[in-house]
């Protein structure tokens, strides 16, 4: 606990008041980013992004459950209410859900068990297995009614990314091959 309040003190200290107060009054971020709970994965740190631009759901393996209440209520406030521009799926090098996808028989406790009830291990390496768990999440955001019904309605964007821990490169999936954001 003393390193977060040491922590918040320091960000007290740099915070910019004025930002803050304006966002007191509400919330008008550009992109909706479903990122993994990985301490080493922050958006807004890759993005350079302010508190404000980015409305973030992190959980473990970046994962757009269409029967998961988190996920669903996330997507509903960021398109009905914050009418954001995009949506982002974030994947991202060793994760740490993939891996336990590829040795299925740890996952043995009840939470993971239902977190991964419809995910599976996809690809001869970790690598490839972690490029198609965010398709495979990305296709599901698109296939979503109200995804696709926002898009006929105005401009909406769903992208996703890969970022790689060690290099930080990052790259975009353009469909059907992944292509160096420089
Ligand atoms: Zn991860």
């Amino acid at each position: 606990m003393d390193r977060l309040i040491k922590g918040y003190g320091e960000f007290k200290k740099r915070a910019d008041l004025r930002l803050y107060e304006k966002l007191g009054k509400g919330q008008f971020p550009h992109t909706f980013v479903i990122s993994c709970s990985d301490s080493r994965i922050v958006p807004e740190k890759i993005f350079s992004a302010e508190a404000g631009d980015l409305f973030v759901l992190r959980n473990v393996g970046n994962l757009a459950g269409l029967d998961d209440p988190c996920f669903l209520s996330a997507l509903e406030y960021a398109l009905l209410h914050l009418e954001v521009d995009n949506i982002l799926v974030l994947s991202h090098s060793e994760c740490g859900a993939v891996k336990a996808l590829s040795e299925r028989e740890h996952i043995d406790t009840e939470g993971l068990e239902k977190w991964f009830a419809h995910e599976t291990y996809d690809g001869n390496s970790m690598d490839e297995a972690v490029r198609n768990n965010g398709i495979r999440q990305y296709n599901r955001i698109l296939q979503h009614a109200l995804v696709s019904r926002t898009m006929k309605d105005r401009e909406l964007k769903v992208e996703l990314l890969f970022f790689d821990i060690s290099t930080l490169r990052l790259e975009r999936f353009c469909g059907d091959k992944w292509e160096e954001i420089k």
